[in-house]
Formats: structure tokens, C-alpha cells, sequence
């Protein structure tokens, strides 16, 4: 992966993006590997010499990282950070790196630390369900010791105290901990296989893009297609629908005097993943440029 530096940032930074802190060790694959799709990991490794990033795009990462580091000079009792495990399953090494692992009363609680959006603790992020509750499966494995929780440390950086002042649903706080369900062991392992095996299938094809599994409408982000009725003179939408009609039937609905002042803008959705490039492969993968051809027919 090459490195730029497009808006000219004092080298030392550049020369910190292009340090590697994450290993997986000697695994064949990470947690985060299974979970994310084989289709953008088989093409990211297949076009890692090629890739491209510039330094201002790996601030958050640069910033993960560091706080990695920072919190392994904390040494706090019955805390125990960053520690690397590995789990063979099905002839396959696999590695997870574990935040902080804390002992409570039956067991041991984990958590994870996450530099994330504000949208991402007011929604449902079902990867870090998965996330956390493999690095349970793992701990269980490894240390035989029941897990009595699972929390992600969610570090909010676009929090803002104004939107926290004045709205009810909004997170209280720049750091908000964020409770996961805990899955059953038979659950995470089914989970873990069938992950464990999507990817031995996609590494025999690895040289055939055409045949790499497609990613999924959840995996590629789709955004769907929205109609927003606007008003003349307002910069907010009115209302927002999913359909056509039902935009239209509101506009016909509507006061004889306001309908002259009312139109429908449509906002065509699309898969966010692959369009804004996410997953950083979207130039070599023809499951996207195929979507691109059929929307320029
Ligand atoms: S461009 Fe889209 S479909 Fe292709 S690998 Fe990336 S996320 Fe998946």
C-alpha cells in the first residue's frame, strides 16, 4: 500500500501511517478478516502493491493505534490490555487481539475500544455484535473462563455538547460504553465456521475475480433510493418517503397555495461501501464496475 501525501503534512506523520502496527501474527487469518467480506480481502491482498491511501485518510486509524498504545502503559488491577490469542479451527489459525479483558466477579468482561460516529452508537452495528462475541468464543477456548460481559468503549469523534445539550436521544457524552448481547458458545462457533470456511472457498478462487463471492446488499452499504418533497425558501426537506407516490400524494394533498411551492427531489441511493471506495478495491472488482456499467445504460 503506497502512502501519499497530497496536502503536504509534516513527514513524521507520513512516516507514522506508514507504520504497520497491526500484525496478525503467525494466524492465517484475523478475527476482522473473517468477519469482513472475502470478496474486498481477497482483492485487497491480490492488489495490496497497488493500492493507494493519502496520509489525511488514515488519521482515525493513526489515532486507533495510538490509543492502543497508550493504553498499554496503563497497568490498572484486574485489568489486563492488548492481548493476542489464537484459536485453530478447522485446520486454520485464527487471531484476535483483544482491547482489555477485565476480571469480574464468575469470569472476565472484554471490551473494545472504537473510534466511531455518534450515527454509530444511536443505530445497530451488528458487526461489532459479531465482533466482540468471536473474541468471547476465543477467550472461552483459550482460558476455559466464562465471560460475564461484553462492552464496546465507543470514542466519539464527531460528538458535539451543543447536540447534547439540547436532544434527548443524543449520547450524553464524548465516550459512551455500549453493552453487547452475549451469543451462546454454539452459536459463535457455527458462526466462526461458516466464516472460517467462506474464506478457504474464496482463496481457491483467488485468481478469478469473476467467481470471488459477491458481497451482499448489507456488505456493500446499499443505500435505496429516497424521494424528498422540498418547499421553496426551506433548506430541510418537508418529509422524506421511499416511494414516488407516496411523495406525490402528499404534494396533491397539500393547501391549493403551498403545492405551486412544493416539488419532489429524487436521491438516487447506492452502494456507499463500494462508491465512496470503503473497502479500497472498487477500481479492481467487477462485481462494482459491472454495477457501473448497468447504470450508465
Ligand atoms: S467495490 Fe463493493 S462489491 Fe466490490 S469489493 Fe468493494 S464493497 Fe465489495
Amino acid at each position: 500500500m503506497k502512502i501519499t501525501n497530497k496536502f503536504n503534512v509534516p513527514e513524521p506523520l507520513v512516516a507514522l501511517a506508514k507504520k504497520e502496527y497491526y500484525t496478525k501474527g503467525k494466524a492465517d487469518y484475523s478475527v476482522t478478516e473473517i468477519m469482513s467480506p472475502p470478496r474486498i480481502q481477497r482483492l485487497r491482498r491480490r492488489h495490496w502493491d497497488d493500492m493507494e491511501q493519502d496520509v489525511t485518510d488514515t488519521l482515525w486509524s493513526m489515532l486507533g493505534s495510538a490509543l492502543h498504545v497508550v493504553a498499554e502503559r496503563s497497568e490498572v488491577h484486574d485489568h489486563l490490555n492488548e492481548e493476542r490469542i489464537y484459536v485453530e479451527v478447522d485446520d486454520v489459525v485464527l487471531s484476535g487481539s483483544i482491547d482489555l479483558q477485565q476480571q469480574v466477579k464468575g469470569g472476565i468482561a472484554l471490551k473494545d475500544y472504537k473510534f466511531t460516529s455518534v450515527w454509530a452508537v444511536m443505530n445497530d452495528k451488528p458487526e461489532w455484535e459479531q465482533q466482540l462475541n468471536v473474541y468471547a468464543w476465543m477467550v472461552h477456548k483459550v482460558k476455559g473462563v466464562a465471560i460475564k460481559g461484553l462492552q464496546i468503549c465507543a470514542i466519539l469523534r464527531d460528538w458535539s455538547s451543543r447536540k447534547a445539550q439540547n436532544e434527548s436521544d443524543y449520547p450524553p457524552a464524548q465516550i459512551q460504553m455500549v453493552d453487547i448481547p452475549i451469543w451462546s458458545f454454539d452459536k459463535t462457533e457455527k458462526y466462526v465456521r461458516s466464516r472460517v470456511e467462506l474464506h478457504k472457498e474464496s482463496k481457491v478462487l483467488a485468481d478469478w475475480d469473476e467467481e470471488l463471492p459477491e458481497c451482499t446488499e448489507e456488505e456493500r452499504w446499499v443505500r435505496s433510493t429516497t424521494y424528498a418533497v422540498k418547499k421553496e425558501g426551506r433548506k430541510t426537506a418537508v418529509r422524506v418517503f421511499d416511494t414516488q407516490e407516496e411523495a406525490d400524494k402528499l404534494i396533491a394533498e397539500a393547501d391549493e397555495k403551498d403545492r405551486s411551492k412544493l416539488s419532489v427531489e429524487v436521491r438516487k441511493g447506492e452502494p456507499v461501501r463500494c462508491a465512496g471506495n470503503y473497502c479500497g478495491v472498487n477500481q479492481w472488482c467487477s462485481q462494482y464496475q459491472n454495477y457501473l456499467k448497468e447504470q450508465s445504460c
